[in-house]
């Protein structure tokens, strides 16, 4: 039972310039983050980095999925492309529009490759340029992990997070209180 966006979308994410000495953690989570909310691809820029492609394989042995974690190392041309094949290109800044006033366009675009971008350090004016739409999570700096969690779970209207992942090897029991894990 998956939300339409699911089924006739591809959702993928871009995270700019990762930096392996300051950004191993947060480009985990956002791989994390993009596997948990809907995403099937996960990309990233600057410093190749096998610690975060490990971390995200390592996590999928037990909870299933097979979100990939691939380095880009020519990132224009990579959007370029991505755009030439007829994917759309949404990226993620405060500077944007609210997403609110944009979600229904955005929900409408059916059968679309969707690119995500989101950035750390300062993202090129090229990229706002480039971008099919420029959405803030509200016009208030905050953190590129909040960001695309919102961002993907208003536009799969809180679907995606309910989705059973293929392959785990656990499952959590969900309850009030304690911890549950079953083996599947
Ligand atoms: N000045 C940046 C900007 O353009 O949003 C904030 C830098 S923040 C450390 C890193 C990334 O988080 C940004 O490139 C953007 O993708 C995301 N981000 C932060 N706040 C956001 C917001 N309010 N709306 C959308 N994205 C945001």
């Amino acid at each position: 039972m998956y939300f339409k966006l699911i089924i006739g979308m591809k959702l993928a994410v871009l995270r700019l310039s990762h930096r392996v000495v300051r950004d191993k953690r947060i480009s985990t989570h956002l791989a994390l983050t993009a596997r948990a909310f809907g995403a099937s691809e996960f990309f990233y820029t600057g410093d190749h980095d096998k610690h975060v492609e490990d971390s995200i394989q390592k996590i999928q042995q037990e909870w299933g999925g097979n979100l990939s974690a691939t380095h880009i190392g020519k990132p224009w041309n990579f959007l370029k492309d991505w755009k030439k094949q007829g994917g759309i290109v949404i990226h993620l800044t405060m500077y944007g529009i609210e997403l609110s006033d944009k979600l229904q366009e955005i929900q409408d675009l059916e059968k679309e490759e969707i690119l995500i971008v989101v950035g750390g350090v300062k993202v090129p004016g090229q990229v706002f340029e480039l971008a099919d739409h420029n959405i803030a999570i509200g016009n208030q700096p905050h953190s590129e992990v909040a960001a695309l969690a919102v961002f993907l779970d208003r536009i799969t209207e809180g679907e995606a997070r309910k989705q059973k992942f293929q392959d785990a090897n656990y499952e959590i029991v969900p309850m009030e209180r304690g911890k549950q894990t079953k083996k599947i």
